[in-house]
């Protein structure tokens, strides 16, 4: 890394001392002349999108759910830049956007739950103790904070969901934005349609919890919440190309999360349609669903022309990732593979919430907005076009690439561990890949019941994934690559494996300070127990 580290350590303490209470104001020209030469970001955050909700496949086959949903601007978006086949995030949507925006892994900065009052514990039976309720604060490390002072202009756009409700942290300005758009500390909105003023019951009015705030101007009118959002960006888009500063743009859409409705614009293409290639119709909510999909993605092709037309698209680096996997334990509809629940990511198992694959298992793709070879931004940082990378990776891993992308990796504090690491490595597919434990944890009854979704920490290392789940206690292990739908449970007949995997899962949990859960009956914790232990006390 750099060895000017103290003298940008100090440019890094003066920019913050200047970007306190500046607001919108230009940053000082040293800051900006520095930022000129720095790419734009767009973190493209899609809530509970499956690994599949996509026509571009992230897995070695073309599947039929790739067939059945309709994505070409990240067709697109996937021919210009590379698609990682094993990206991860977490099982819900708190912990993963707490994960992008510190670094950490949940086991370390213990938002571990889905928010929204600061008391309430939003698990549906056993959770830990002192999980933290109130979600992210300002004393928080934060990556939108730590670019603004490194003279990014830092745009909110969409579903926050950091802090809980009544806290500082559930404003995104207060947590290193200069705009917010939306953003709240509700994790879902009340509807999607303007029509319905977003889930607020009056024109003009906010009904909290569910209302999607700061929208008012399209109350009332027949448009979809991701069009809205989408041009409200766009504005904040042409704000900071006027005021000359790069800009990141967190474009973190609402949609595809309940509840399920038909984006009008696309709705009708899958009404009464079969799913492709079978004689099995699509049901009305399967139907609603694609048309968000759609809806997303005609989102990302209007801002990729929004940034062409601009005139900075050569300069603008775009992330594409979802928050956790696809929905799959209520509100959706039959499909293909049978009756319904816990269908919908198939052939990977289960969904949001689970520890299985479709829990977190999510489509990920980095690309320059424009390819241009001869940019000085893409010379510093060269995207292989139409590239597939194995190398497996997690939401933390955003905050070092992001700030790594735009020059300000110095300014994370000393004090401040990484558990992510820098993926600008494998933006070209010869990169090598290296092995790396990915670690997750979800000690929480989330609700639903079915496979995978009782409260669990898991890792993944090379091909080999281990799965502890602490109520009933046991432990799973699996072949990634020989079986991706972890239906061959290999903890018996590689004791061995098992064993070494456990110990180092438990290892790296306590040093990264994981919180056990609780359980809500005895009120006792109850640690993880390692394979040895469980067999000698049966
Ligand atoms: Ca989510």
């Amino acid at each position: 890394m750099n060895n000017n580290k103290a003298m940008n350590r100090r440019a890094f303490l003066a920019a913050s001392a200047l970007g306190a209470g500046l607001g919108l104001l230009p940053r000082p020209l040293a800051a900006s002349a520095q930022a000129a030469s720095r790419p734009n970001i767009i973190l493209f955050l899609v809530d509970d999108m499956g690994w599949q909700d996509t026509s571009v496949p992230f897995w070695r086959e073309e599947t039929l759910f790739n067939r059945h949903y309709r994505t070409p601007n990240m067709e697109r978006l996937a021919r210009q830049g590379v698609r990682f086949t094993n990206a991860y995030a977490h099982a819900v949507c708190s912990p993963t956007r707490t994960s992008i925006m510190t670094g950490w892994s949940p086991a370390r900065h213990h938002v571990t739950n889905w928010t929204l009052n600061p008391d309430e514990d939003t698990s549906r039976g056993w959770a830990p103790r002192d999980w933290k309720k109130q979600g992210m604060q300002p004393d928080d490390v934060s990556l939108a904070r730590l670019l603004r002072d490194a003279g990014y202009f830092t745009i909110h756009c969409g579903k926050a969901h950091w802090g809980a409700r009544g806290t500082p942290g559930e404003d995104p300005r207060r947590l290193g934005f200069d705009v917010n758009i939306a953003g709240h500390a509700a994790g879902a909105p009340g509807s999607y349609h303007g029509l319905q003023n977003f889930g607020n019951k009056e024109k003009g009015g906010h009904t909290a919890p569910w209302g999607v705030p700061g929208l008012e101007h399209y109350h009332g009118q027949d448009i979809d919440l991701t069009d809205a959002l989408t041009l409200e960006a766009e504005k904040a888009l042409e704000q900071a190309v006027a005021l000359d500063r790069p800009f990141y743009l967190y474009m973190s859409h609402y949609t595809v999360h309940t509840p399920i409705q038909p984006h009008n614009r696309f709705h009708k293409k899958y009404v009464g349609q079969n799913y492709p290639g079978t004689d099995i119709a699509i049901p009305p909510v399967e139907a609603e669903y694609a048309s968000m999909v759609e809806g997303m993605d005609a989102s990302l092709g209007a801002l990729l022309q929004k940034v062409e037309a601009l005139g900075v698209a050569e300069s603008t680096l775009v992330i594409f990732a979802s928050d956790n996997g696809g929905l799959s334990a209520h509100s959706r509809g039959e499909t293909p593979y049978g009756t319904g629940l816990n269908t919908h990511n198939k052939p990977l198992r289960a969904g949001k919430g689970s520890a299985y694959e479709g829990g977190t298992r999510v489509p990920f793709i980095a690309a320059w907005a424009e390819p241009a070879a001869d940019n000085p931004a893409q010379k510093r940082l060269p995207i292989e076009a139409g590239a597939i990378s194995e190398q497996p990776l997690i939401s933390e891993d955003l905050f070092p690439t992001i700030l790594g992308a735009g020059g300000a990796l110095d300014a994370i504090p000393e004090t401040h561990p990484l558990d992510g690491r820098d993926l600008r490595g494998y933006f070209q597919a010869c990169e090598k890949e290296t092995v790396r434990p990915l670690y997750f944890h979800y000690p929480h009854t989330w609700g639903p019941q079915g496979p995978g979704y009782e409260p669990h920490s898991a890792m993944r290392v090379g091909d080999w994934k281990i799965i502890y789940f602490y109520q009933p206690k046991r432990w799973e292990l699996y072949n990634l690559a020989r079986d991706i739908g972890e239906s061959n449970d290999l903890a018996t007949a590689e004791p061995e494996r098992l064993a070494q995997m456990a110990g180092k899962l438990k290892r790296d949990l306590v040093a990264m300070g994981a919180q056990w859960p609780v359980d809500n009956e005895t009120n006792e914790e109850e640690p993880m127990e390692l394979p040895e232990t469980l067999r000698a006390s049966r």
